[in-house]
């Protein structure tokens, strides 16, 4: 089987293929950084990070570009404080000057998103680096007619000149124009036309430009990085449902207005982590971050199974006994990794397909849920069968090691072991053995120095050497065994 993804733009299921062979330059709305991201905002970002593993362990060459949005993002019409850049309204909340802001909760995002095992993308930019590519895309927009200069040197996105417009969010420009309140910018040609640039000699982070100082509007900032980062055609492109209308609207209609070409082949959105039922947000309140769940005891593990468990295209509610059961399985797996590596008793797995028969219809389970859309609930069924049948059929040796390997490999695309600490101390162990055999044939050689320089390089890694006439064995600096 192959992958196929719903993609939002069609809204159908697609087998996926990028746009070069073998390759794939996915781009993913990150967090706004005017405060600390919450689990929903981390419910999006897990979704790349699985969507990224498994396509990496599918064979991709993967190139994650998710950006930090440090500037232009504005409250919502139908948020109190409408209109006013959210990063301006933290400064004013935190009394600190908006660059502070944004260097604290990037600290934070980077904290949150290590302890909850999401891989670090290729890059992170940061839309305040990237203000010249703006504006030169900007510049190709009025050049094309996409875009109009107003008297206040605001530049606007001219919607009326790209027909596609309301393609993405099912709006048509009839609906649009129906539902647009009135308005009250009387420079805007149309009152559905967005902002590419404002021009404000107040705001608190400005640059200069053709048109005045000022900043640039959200939705510019993710088509020029991606640009910038990936090109001007992406394979694949993510965000939260909200995303959909208007920024992701906007971003197609701005990269495709400049370039004209297909911006991206596959849109995915996840949908909202709920509380009771309703929005998870940071306007209304109702959050919980990652270190808050995991002061109250619940490990980070637990909490990233807890997100990815859900499809991605089902509203997910967050409940506290979900997340207390969440950590039970990551309990359960656990041992079970450690029970399987006894049982292994340093025995070699076989390749991938020459593994035994439960093994290999588990691993087959696992794969066929993660290609059909990113089926996680489905691909741990695969996981479950695995260890229910390995508990049931107690094997040692290559058998056991089989089992081993393919949890290894399942959890490289859900994470959770290795987020528990868990398989990093199983890894370690290949790791040590490598570096005492390595340690012995330095001995051999005669090579005091490098055989010195290995017990080190181990009491680095929290290793004890026990040279023994029988041979070296060794123990973890501390434990009792
Ligand atoms: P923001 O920091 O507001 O720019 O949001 C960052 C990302 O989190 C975006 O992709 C949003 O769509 C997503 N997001 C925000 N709230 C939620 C939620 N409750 N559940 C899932 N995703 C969310
Ligand atoms: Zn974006």
């Amino acid at each position: 089987m192959a992958l196929v993804l719903h993609n939002s733009l069609t809204r159908k299921k697609e087998p996926f293929q990028p746009l070069q062979p073998g390759k794939v330059r996915m781009y993913n709305c990150g967090p706004t950084v005017y405060g600390q991201a919450h689990i929903g905002n981390f419910r999006a970002f897990l979704f790349a990070d699985v969507l990224r593993r498994w396509l990496e362990s599918s064979g991709y060459d993967v190139t994650q570009v998710m950006n930090l949005t440090d500037v232009g993002h504005l409250r919502e019409d139908d948020e109190a404080d409408a209109g006013a850049d959210r990063m301006e309204l933290a400064s004013a909340r935190e009394q600190l000057d908006p660059w502070k802001i944004a260097e604290k909760y990037i600290a934070l995002f980077f904290q949150d998103q290590r302890a909850l095992g999401i891989k670090r993308a290729h890059h992170h930019p940061r839309a305040t680096e990237y203000i010249a590519e703006m504006i030169a895309m900007i510049e190709v927009l009025i050049a094309k007619g996409h875009a109009y200069v107003v008297d206040t040197g605001d530049v606007y996105y001219d919607v009326q000149s790209f027909p596609a417009y309301g393609q993405l969010s099912g709006n048509t420009l009839e609906d649009l124009e129906v539902g647009a309140r009135i308005e009250v910018n009387a420079d805007k040609r149309d009152p559905r036309d967005f902002a590419l640039w404002k021009t404000d000699a107040k705001h608190l982070m400005q640059w200069d430009s053709p048109w005045g100082r000022g900043f640039p509007g959200w939705h510019v900032e993710c088509s020029a990085m991606s640009e910038a980062l990936l090109g001007e055609q992406l394979d694949i492109h993510t965000g939260g449902e909200d995303n959909i209308f208007p920024h992701h609207e906007c971003e197609i209609a701005q990269s495709e207005g400049a370039h004209g070409t297909t911006f991206v082949r596959t849109w995915l959105h996840t949908r909202f982590l709920q509380v009771d039922g309703g929005k998870m947000s940071k306007t209304l309140g109702n959050l919980y971050t990652v270190d808050e769940l995991s002061e109250q005891g619940y490990p980070p593990a637990a909490t990233r199974l807890l997100l990815l468990k859900g499809h991605y295209r089902q509203v997910l509610n967050f409940t506290f006994e979900g997340l207390a059961e969440a950590t039970q399985t990551v309990a359960k797996l656990q041992r079970f990794a450690r029970e399987t590596v006894e049982a292994a008793d340093g025995a070699a797995a076989r390749p991938r397909g020459e593994r035994a028969g439960w093994v290999e219809s588990a691993t087959r389970k696992f794969a066929e849920g993660m290609d059909d859309d990113l089926n996680v609930s489905v691909a741990l069924d695969g996981l479950f069968s695995l260890l229910r049948e390995t508990n049931r059929r107690g094997p040692t040796g290559a058998e056991a090691a089989d089992a081993l390997a393919a949890l290894h490999d399942m959890d490289a695309v859900l994470g959770v072991l290795e987020t528990a600490g868990e398989l990093r101390e199983v890894d370690l162990d290949a790791e040590v053995e490598a570096l005492i055999t390595a340690r012995g044939a330095a001995r051999e050689a005669r090579d005091w120095a490098r055989a010195d320089a290995i017990r080190d390089e181990l009491t680095a890694l929290g290793i004890e050497l026990l040279d023994g006439k029988d041979g070296v064995s060794w123990r973890r600096i501390g434990a009792s065994t």
